[in-house]
């Protein structure tokens, strides 16, 4: 990489971090890709629902500019004296299997990837909050269907509840949910507890054609969860 395009290069990252570190208190490599535009959301989705092997495989550029960006974005990081936390990266779906950035799947730039950058200025409570938040699984959503008769894209059966994937949408079992029970929404402490006792959730909606958006009903919970198991 010739000097120039180097130094343009690390323009626009430190613009991209700048910005991503303002939003959100700390910054990571997800938000340098989006920021300079190499990833664009719609393929980050379909990363984080497990559907691409790795994350580089979606980016629109070579290999090496990548690898120059993560540099001069650590090197931003650590002229800025933020402290690196590693945060686990897991797939929306059930199995909630482990994310893999690299094509190579080397540890160091897995790792590099994983790195979020937090401001010291902030809290040690507040830093771990973040951290949290950041490893937290996204939460998977079953839609309760205002309309009768869709059809699953897998087994071309139907159901009560539904779950979208890409292709288009699918059956409870075959999304390996099948074996949950609904817990209507209404008692804060019983749907707590529930959540924390299932190894596997999904949150159920409803379209409401009144207010324009999707409202929580319940939750989809094992067995062994619901209030009365005991
Ligand atoms: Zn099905």
């Amino acid at each position: 990489m010739s000097p120039e395009s180097r130094t343009k290069l690390s323009d626009r990252v430190t613009r991209a971090a700048e910005t991503a570190l303002a939003a959100q208190s700390d910054v990571s490599a997800v938000d340098i890709l989006l920021g300079i535009g190499w990833l664009d959301p719609n393929s980050l989705e379909r990363w984080r629902r497990g559907q691409v092997e790795c994350l580089e495989g979606l980016l629109q550029t070579n290999p090496s500019r990548v690898s120059e960006a993560m540099e001069l974005f650590r090197c931003w990081a650590l002229g800025k004296g933020l402290l690196a936390r590693q945060t686990d990266y897991v797939a929306r779906t059930p199995r909630r299997e482990t994310l893999r950035f690299s094509r190579s799947g080397t540890d160091a730039i897995e790792e590099a990837y994983r790195t979020h950058w937090v401001s010291p200025a902030l809290s040690e409570k507040k830093r771990e909050r973040l951290a949290e938040k950041a490893s937290r699984a996204p939460e998977l959503v079953a839609i309760l269907p205002t309309k009768a008769g869709w059809t699953c894209h897998r087994c071309g059966g139907t159901g009560d509840l539904l779950m979208m994937e890409t292709p288009g949408p699918a059956c409870l079992s075959c999304a390996g949910l099948g074996d949950l029970v609904f817990l209507p929404a209404g008692d804060a402490l019983a749907t707590r507890r529930a959540k924390a006792k299932s190894k596997r959730y999904a949150v159920v909606v409803r379209f409401s054609r009144t207010r324009g958006r999707y409202e929580r009903q319940g939750l989809l919970v094992e067995p062994r969860a619901l209030p009365d198991a005991e």
